[in-house]
Parts: C-alpha cells; structure tokens; sequence
C-alpha cells in the first residue's frame, strides 16, 4: 500500500497512529541532528521528521533527497513541538521509520511553491510541473467543483448532457474555422465546431426539450490577450419558453454557483436595455458594482459659446465623488489618460465643486457660476465632487467615457475585487453595420430572433433582437437568445445578412429542412466557462484557469503545437505544402 493517507489529511486526533504517505518533496531542512522535509501532494503538506541519533542511516537518505523526489514514508503520527498555525497538518509531524525513494527528479527549472521564480514561456514548456503548484492546482480545483454544479443544478432541472460532433461542416460566421482536412474525401474538409449551435437547435427539433454540455469550442481568431483557440462553454438549450423562461433559469444557474462554490449570496440580478447600458455606461457590459453614470448635458452645455461642445453630437460627463481636491497633475494626468490613442478623446472638460459651493473649472471662459451650478445638479454632484465631460460623436463619446468612467472606478478603488454584481442586458440590436465589409453582420449569430415587427423597421439598424447577455463586474460571462424555428422567417434573416438563397441553402439547408419538420419555439445560451472560472477565482486570466492552455501566440510550446506534419501525411490529405490541392 503506497499510503493510509494523504498529506493533507492528518491532525492531531491521529497522534500515535501509525501511516504511510507517498508525495513529492517540497522542501527540506536540517537542524540539530534533524532532518525536515515538506512532503506535498494534491491534498496539502505534511512534515517528516528523521534524526540522526536514533536512526543514522535513514537521516543520511533522507539528507540525499532532492526537490521533487517521489517517496513513500512510513512512521507513526506525533504531536509537534513547534506548531505551524498556517498549515491544516502543523500540529503535527511524522516520526518517520521508513523511506523508499520511488523516482528521482531533476532540479525543476523553476521553484514548485505559491510564488515561483519561473516567468510565463519557462512555466509553460513545463506546464505539468506548473501544474504542480498548490495555487494553479486550487484553480483546476475550482474548475472542477464549478463544472460539478453546473451539472448538478442543470441535470436537477431536467436538462440533459447530451455530446455534439466536433468534426462537422464549415460555415464560418463571426470567426474563422479551424479546419480539418478529410484524407478519405479527397479535398473536402471538415471544421472543429464554434459552438454546437446549430446541433442543441436540431436536439430541440428532436424533442429532447433541455440540453446542455460542457463543451470545447474552436474559433480560429486573431489572437487577443487572453483569448484562447480553444475554450469551454456551458451550452444549454430550452424549448417551448420565451425570454423571461431562460433569463430566470440561468440566473438561478449563476445564484446556485456563487452560493454552493463560493459560499455566497449573489444577490439579485438586474435587467437593462442595451439601449440604457450604452446611454448610462457607454458599454453593453457595464460594470454596476459602482454607479458613476452617465448624464447627457447638452441641453445645458450647448450654444455658450464653447465651440467643441456646439460642434458635437453629444456632451456627456460622469461625477466622481470626492474628487474635487484633485491636483493640476492629477488632472492633466486623466486628460493625457483619454488622450492615449486606444481611448482616442480630443481631451477633457472638467468641473470642480468646491467644498465652499463654488465651481472651478477648465471651460471658466464660457461658463458662469451658474450654468455649472446646473450640470452639477442635473448631474446630482455635491460639494467635493468632480464632474468629468467628454463630447463628439455619440456612439465614440460613450464608448470613451465608459472607458474614463471604468479606469475612475479602479482608481477610487470601486470596482472590489469580493463584491458581485450581475445582470442581464436584453433587447441587442439584431444587425450591426461592417464598415471594413460594408454589409450587416449578426450582432449574436444569424438564428437569433428577430422582435415582432422587424418588418415594418426601415434602419436596419434599429431592429431588435430577443437576445441577451449576462455580465458580471463588467465580463460578459453567458450570451443567448431566443431562435428562429420557422423556415421561412429564417429565410428572411439570411436575406438580411447579404445572403444568397444558394448561399444560405448550402450552409444551413440542414437546419431549415428541420425547421419544416415541427420545431418547437426554442432559445439559449451559454456560459464562457473559462472566464467564469476565472472570475469565481478572482484572477485576470483564463489561462490559469485551463490546465493546459496555448500561449498569446496561440502555440502549445509544451508539446510544440502547431508544428509541420510529414511529406506523407500530406500525401494522404491530398494537399501539399503552400500548394493548391492535390487530387
Ligand atoms: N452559440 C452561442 C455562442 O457561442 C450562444 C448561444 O446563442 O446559445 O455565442
């Protein structure tokens, strides 16, 4: 028996018992004629101790292992003098009696510990050793527990897992396919899934009713921080509701997370028009944890004689509480900040209410006391407050001061790492206009519903879809909508999209076939796992949340992916290397 136990499972109940423990070691150290070594495993630390006097031998084996060694002790429990209150295991230690060696290891090239020395390439050619840390380990943790509930909440609620083909047809639509040449279809090839959409659709058609799966998908896009070829959703699909059906289904889905893995009480989840999240926040994920909304002033700001705000579509402006004290640096600091080409404003109006009630501010020359007197209070500022204004064209302006009104937030440290705060953002417009491609593009993707009316909309533009996002401090954590499920108003979109009947024929043929065959009313969603992961773990990046994830250039350096195939496997796909196909 390699062990009783594991190293993060004994107390002080178990002194006298005796034990086996198998494990790497962490650490060790020698003092008076003693030997301590840190023996670690997935569970936790546990201390052995060897002695010199008592048991020569086995203290000069110990003395010879090195860092990450796998051994397997023996000895019997004991009280420890000195107690570690940090450590589930430090009140005790392990008198130790027998020590096998069952494999060496080389010097890690970086420290295995909570902090490591090891800098990001290093930590992921050596991924599984990175792996080995107690902290990265606490997040593929987390992962696991979330996965387990999601699946617990979904399957209590009658949905079933239900698993989608990863080679299927290629329709690229928002990202690129990866593809995946077919060696016994000479020069046909299949692509790995974006999402499993059009399958939970058919499963609808197919009378399953609920669906879910926690499921990879692949997007073959140009390479963002933090973004990665491959990721996971929670993708789930329901039949016969309407918006509200899924808004409160899935929100219980995040509730039951937060309160069966974190612990916590979510609290309620708000809903917002995408309409109001972009007039309030500039964004369509706004972070609420903080209010610091948008108030439009150019009623009150225009026509005095101030030429960039008579010049502009919109004047809008944010008030940062307490910050009238803010110094000359401070403040050309926040203009340079907006400044910066990825904020790209002309620059920045600000108004300071004094304590005392008076008003200073950069546009003195075209206001009076009064007129500031009346944004602040339009603005519902106080005395001590800062009013920060932007102006320009509306749709950049938003976006801008939503970026001013974020970078604000973390500067006055609003945006609390243990506070939560979601809510779903509804009525997304259906199409967006591509500049670069001059066409409409679908805002979620092309079988999402249209609201009742469309028809009768002459902008394009302004047709609603019965889509929705759920955000969370600002992260757009689950995406969805409700579909289509009838051929001819499918049809219709297409038509919208720019898309031939041949075109949409060929690539969704399949789909409308089945829409001909009674398909329910259906709709859905899904969670970016990744990223929810990473929120519940209050870190950045997905990527530590993936056990083994592909680095910003999209490589796997630790089994170095992508790399060439051979001269034959080309030869057998019927292509050729930088060549057009080969039949
Ligand atoms: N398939 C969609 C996506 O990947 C989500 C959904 O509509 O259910 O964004």
């Amino acid at each position: 028996m390699y062990r009783t136990h594991t190293c993060g499972e004994l107390r002080i109940e178990h002194a006298g018992t005796q034990v086996a423990l198998s494990g790497w070691v962490q650490r060790s150290r020698q003092f008076g004629g003693m030997t301590f070594i840190d023996l670690r495993d997935r569970y936790g630390i546990t201390q052995l101790v060897f002695n010199m006097e008592t048991d020569p031998d086995l203290c000069k084996q110990a003395n010879d292992l090195g860092r990450e060694y796998v051994i397997q002790v023996k000895g019997s429990v004991r009280e420890r003098s000195n107690k570690n209150p940090n450590l589930p295991t430090g009140d005790i230690e392990i008198e130790t009696t027998e020590l096998n060696v069952l494999n060496k290891s080389d010097v890690p090239p970086f420290t295995i510990e909570a902090e490591t020395d090891g800098g990001d390439d290093l930590r992921m050619r050596y991924r599984y050793l990175d792996l080995r840390r107690p902290s990265v380990q606490q997040n593929i943790i987390l992962r696991h527990r979330l996965a387990q509930e999601a699946r617990k909440f979904l399957c209590d609620n009658n949905f079933l897992e239900i698993e989608t083909p990863f080679l299927i047809k290629s329709t690229p639509e928002g990202a690129r396919d990866f593809v995946v040449p077919s060696r016994m279809n000479a020069g046909q090839f299949y692509a790995l899934p974006q999402s499993p959409q059009t399958f939970k659709q058919l499963l609808m058609v197919s009378g399953y009713d609920r669906y879910f799966q926690i499921v990879r998908c692949f997007r073959d896009e140009d390479l963002r921080a933090d973004r990665q070829p491959e990721f996971t959703q929670i993708d789930c699909e329901m039949s016969f509701v309407d918006q509200d059906d899924v808004l409160n289904m899935f929100e219980n889905l995040l509730k039951h997370l937060f309160k069966f893995v974190m612990g916590k009480d979510l609290g309620d989840v708000e809903r917002m028009s995408y309409a109001d999240a972009m007039r309030l926040y500039g964004i369509d994920k706004p972070d609420t944890r903080f209010g610091m909304t948008f108030t439009e002033l150019n009623d009150l700001a225009q026509n005095k004689g101030f030429k960039i705000f008579d010049a502009a579509e919109l004047v809008v402006g944010i008030c940062a509480e307490g910050c009238a004290g803010y110094s000359r640096k401070q403040l050309n600091a926040l203009t340079d900040w907006v400044k910066r080409p990825q904020i790209g404003a002309k620059g920045l109006v600000y108004v300071k209410y004094n304590e005392d009630g008076s008003f200073k501010s950069s546009v003195d020359k075209f206001y009076n006391q009064e007129d500031l007197k009346a944004w602040a209070d339009k603005m519902g500022a106080k005395p001590g407050d800062l009013l920060l204004v932007l102006s320009g064209a509306t749709e950049k302006v938003r976006k801008q001061l939503g970026q001013l009104r974020l970078h604000m937030g973390s500067e006055l440290g609003l945006r609390k790492a243990d506070e939560f705060k979601a809510l779903w953002v509804l009525n997304f417009p259906l199409l967006e206009w591509d500049e670069d491609s001059e066409r409409w593009f679908a805002c979620h993707h092309p079988f999402t519903r249209p609201q009742k009316g469309f028809e009768q909309i002459e902008n394009w533009g302004d047709i609603k879809a019965d889509a929705y996002d759920l955000v969370l401090n600002g992260n757009e954590i689950a995406g969805g909508s409700i579909r289509i499920h009838e051929r001819d108003l499918q049809e219709k979109v297409f038509d919208l999209l720019g898309m031939s009947k041949e075109e949409s024929e060929s690539k969704f043929g399949f789909l409308m076939g089945a829409f001909e065959y009674g398909a329910p009313p259906h709709g859905g969603i899904a969670f970016g796992f990744d990223r929810l992961c990473a929120i519940f773990g209050g870190a950045e990046s997905i990527r530590d949340f993936i056990a083994f994830p592909k680095n910003n250039s999209g490589r796997d350096t630790m089994i170095d992916a992508p790399s060439p195939i051979d001269d034959e496997q080309y030869t057998e796909l019927h292509i050729q290397p930088g060549a057009e196909l080969v039949e």
